[in-house]
């Protein structure tokens, strides 16, 4: 189970139960590439170890990708819309999209691996919710540089519950 509007660009992924919790992941793809252009709405954090993550800003998360082939957006996380708890309507105009470049060569192509979690079926079928493949619970977003392979992982882990 995965969030419908991903479906189309999850690719190799892998199913496994942790403690109860489904756990998915999977490579982002689109035009047979897994090249895209990364945008956020968030706080930027640059640490040492080329340690490169994203936290929330006024409460916002978000974040964009591009295929570097034919340019289609595609919205993979908003906490406003997305996950188990979502922010609903609240909107702050005051954010804005950062892009994101590899902090060690400066590149502005990366691939894309995310992980979902989700309660207990049980428990999703119980609640009053449209679509139950957008109630998960955290999700894991590792970013690696296509051009010089560096790897930031939990790029985003968000807690969406
Ligand atoms: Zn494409
Ligand atoms: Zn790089």
């Amino acid at each position: 189970m995965i969030p419908k509007k991903i479906q189309p660009y999850f690719k190799n992924d892998t199913f496994k139960i942790k403690d109860g919790n489904e756990l998915v992941s999977g490579r982002i793809e689109c035009c047979n590439t897994n090249e895209f252009e990364v945008s956020v709405i968030g706080s930027v954090k640059k640490r040492i170890l080329n340690k490169m993550y994203v936290i929330p800003i006024n409460d916002r998360l978000a974040i964009e990708l591009r295929c570097r082939k034919c340019g289609r957006t595609i919205h993979l996380f908003d906490n406003r819309f997305d996950g188990y708890e979502t922010l609903g309507n609240y909107y702050d105009d005051s954010v804005s999209n950062i892009s994101v470049y590899c902090k060690k060569c400066n590149c502005h192509s990366f691939v894309i691996d995310v992980q979902y979690e989700y309660p207990d079926m049980f428990d999703l079928e119980n609640l009053d919710i449209n679509e139950k493949e957008n109630a998960f619970t955290w999700i894991w977003i590792s970013i690696q540089c296509s051009n010089c392979g560096r790897k930031y992982r939990r790029f985003i882990d968000y807690d969406a519950t």
